[in-house]
């Protein structure tokens, strides 16, 4: 399927990436309840539940047999291993979210990996990237969210820098050391994006062909 042809030109796809601790999760929700127009892709996964996490809201929790049946399937636009789990976005959540009425853009919270493969395949993309403060600062954050365990840990940060050094395959680069400023800043590229010409060229042609201007 040609994604590109299959999205139309006024909707806003998004990808956010950063290593694990630096802020996506808790900057999605915000821009989540303040945006209503934008929904959130579900990617699936072959890593454990957290606590607070609920299957099909916040992944789809699959094992890796069913994961690696739906890659020979052919069933995913993007998918990678990360942090030594299996995480994909499939063509159906997507499918099913952009039908969803309202919906005006979809957020792909997904590694470099992935973000380069949605590239590919949907130019249009609006990617960010959001940079810790310090490495200090992500430890201390992901050690505060008491998610993982001590080998979880290690593998996020020992994979952090690496994440951090692709930072040229992203649009936007956020700076998330005070989150309030983060967010203005993400939920700014986000309305700056939606009046973007080539978003807004089809309400010109329209506004025209009705003779309103
Ligand atoms: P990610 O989804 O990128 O792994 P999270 O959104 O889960 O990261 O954030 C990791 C932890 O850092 C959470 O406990 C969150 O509350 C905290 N956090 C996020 N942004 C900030 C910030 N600007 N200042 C302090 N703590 C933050
Ligand atoms: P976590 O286990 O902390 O939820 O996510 C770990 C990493 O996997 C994060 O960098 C997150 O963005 C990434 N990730 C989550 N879903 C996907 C996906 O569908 N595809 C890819 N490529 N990465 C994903």
């Amino acid at each position: 399927m040609n994604f590109s042809s299959a999205i139309p030109s006024t909707f806003l796809p998004i990808i956010l990436s950063s290593p694990s601790g630096a802020g996506k999760t808790t900057l999605t929700h915000r821009l989540l309840d303040r945006c209503p127009e934008l929904r959130f892709s579900v990617s699936h996964t072959t890593r454990s539940p957290r606590t607070n996490e609920v299957d099909g809201r916040d992944y789809h929790f699959v094992t890796r047999e069913a994961f690696e049946a739906k890659v020979s399937a052919g069933a995913f636009l993007e998918w990678a291993e990360v942090h030594g789990n299996l995480y994909g976005t499939s063509l159906t959540e997507i499918t099913r979210t952009i039908t969803l009425p309202g919906c005006a853009g979809l957020i792909f919270d997904i590694d470099y990996q992935g973000a380069r493969q949605i590239r590919a395949k949907i130019p249009e993309v609006v990617a960010l990237f959001i940079l810790p403060p310090s490495l200090t600062e992500l430890e201390r954050r992901l050690r505060n969210r008491a998610s993982e365990t001590e080998e979880s840990l290690r593998t996020r940060f020992a994979v952090a820098k690496r994440e951090i050094e692709h930072y040229a395959l992203f649009d936007y680069l956020i700076l998330n050391d005070d989150l309030d400023r983060a967010f203005d800043e993400r939920r700014s590229i986000v309305i700056a994006e939606h009046a973007c010409r080539t978003r807004r060229a089809s309400l010109a042609e329209a506004l025209l062909r009705h003779g309103v201007l």
